[in-house]
């Protein structure tokens, strides 16, 4: 241990995820761009594929028909018959798969536009400006076509005077004890939070911990309690172990991070898998933090994706330079090995887990991160399939999105078509053919590289 520093200084040294949501929200008030009125055009008339492998959002289905109309899936499933009145593309040698959920980001600027050109079709945001929720509320509800994917967010995250968040220079509503819980949880859902995030990053007894100061146990507690009140998630952004079980043992929904500081306990397990939380456990971004040198001759695995010919012509240069870019700090609490371990023991011991990026952080690029996580999870120990769901069905039945995350027939016709089986090989999900979202076709957006 090194003596010339202090305690919490020599504990703290790997904020990584603490300080991946505050690189984050640097841009957090550059607003989303206006939907407009796009929420009043027609849907698309449809369209149908036929001989596909179909992934459902649960299972594989072989040769299967899907067919959709007027913004919906109508029918899905092997003895379906192709319609004569629309168009119909052949699928063999191609899944199908529902549009994808990434269930941890933060949108502003293009945000949107840029996931879905990767076939993620809505998203799950973490924490940002609540200035586009109502626009984006109404939108999310038409089947009309459209060019971003849809978000549903928390809005502002549940944070102390001076906690973080609160650096930007823009208010941020805070709270310091209990009792203001359930008025800072109206005053969310009075703005059209979907959800309640809350950021907890206590110090220890011993005084270790990050250099800001955090919601307490007892305001975490009213917190989640306030939000589950009012039919709400309650989910907790933590980066360590202890804070971890003190989040689960609040009674919260779950996690947006794995911590990252120890390798999961049985206890975590246990008490995850006993309150039936789930665990998103972003760990494309704790990639992309990790201080450890590749091997020689190899790659960052945030650089191998920029790099890979399915993803690189579809990205834009911003994202090219985040995905390159060295970790920003030397911070070493962030350990990818780690993390991957504590997801093993998080699945194994049947604890459910969401694919969720933190992009737009350092490492990491809105919708092409979706797809290494997916990847990463597997590495973890899940099955393709099980990974798949982790991005589908998994979070659309934990946030209580009714229409999306499976294929089925009354569902919304956010689709996408890939070359190859996703269910054996998970990176086939990056070979995209199609996208469409709300059963019109999606033209991505393709930069060139400069000259
Ligand atoms: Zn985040």
């Amino acid at each position: 241990m090194d003596g010339t520093t202090t305690p919490h200084r020599r504990a703290w040294r790997g904020p990584a995820v603490a300080l991946a949501v505050l690189a984050a929200v640097a841009g957090l008030f550059l607003a989303l761009p206006e939907p407009g009125d796009e929420r009043l055009a027609p849907p698309a008339p449809g369209f149908a594929v036929r001989d596909v492998r179909l992934f459902d959002g649960e299972r594989v289905v072989e040769a299967a028909t899907v067919v959709v109309r007027q913004g919906r899936v109508v029918a899905a499933g092997a003895g379906v018959a192709a319609p004569a009145d629309l168009p119909v593309i052949d699928g063999r040698g191609r899944t199908l798969l529902p549009g994808l959920i990434d269930a941890h980001v933060h949108t502003w600027g293009d945000a949107l536009a840029e996931t879905l050109n990767f076939g993620v079709t809505t998203v799950l945001d973490m924490f940002s400006d609540p200035g586009p929720h109502r626009e984006l509320r109404r939108t999310r509800e038409a089947l009309s076509p459209r060019a971003h994917a849809d978000r549903f967010s928390a809005g502002h995250l549940a944070t102390v005077p001076g906690g973080h968040g609160t650096q930007f220079g823009v208010p941020v509503p805070t709270l310091s004890t209990p009792a203001e819980a359930p008025a800072w949880v109206d005053a969310r859902l009075a703005e059209g939070s979907d959800f309640i995030k809350i950021a907890y990053e206590p110090r220890s007894a011993e005084g270790l911990g990050p250099p800001f100061p955090s919601i307490d146990r007892p305001t975490l507690a009213a917190l989640v309690a306030a939000a589950q009140a009012r039919q709400r998630l309650a989910v907790v952004h933590v980066s360590r172990l202890v804070p971890a079980h003190e989040a689960l043992q609040a009674g919260a929904d779950g996690l947006v991070h794995v911590h990252a500081d120890r390798v999961a306990d049985a206890e975590l397990v246990q008490l995850a898998r006993a309150r039936g939380a789930f665990v998103t456990p972003t760990l494309a971004v704790i990639a992309g933090f990790d201080p450890t040198p590749p091997a020689p001759g190899a790659r960052r695995g945030n650089a191998l994706l920029a790099a890979d010919p399915a993803v690189r012509p579809y990205l834009t240069p911003e994202q090219r330079r985040g995905l390159e870019q060295a970790p920003p700090t030397r911070l070493v609490m962030f350990r990818l090995a780690g993390a991957l371990e504590s997801v093993r023991r998080l699945h194994a011991g049947g604890v459910e887990i969401l694919a969720g990026s933190d992009a737009p952080n350092p490492g990491t690029a809105h919708g092409a991160s979706l797809h290494h996580e997916l990847e990463l999870l597997v590495q973890a120990g899940l099955s393709p399939l099980q990974a798949l769901r982790a991005a589908t069905s998994a979070p659309a039945r934990r946030f209580g999105l009714t229409d999306r995350g499976r294929v089925a027939a009354g569902q919304r016709a956010d689709l996408l078509l890939v070359a190859g089986d996703p269910s054996a090989d998970i990176r086939a999900t990056r070979a995209i053919e199609r996208i469409w979202k709300n059963g019109a076709a999606v033209e991505r957006r393709r930069y060139p590289e400069a000259p």
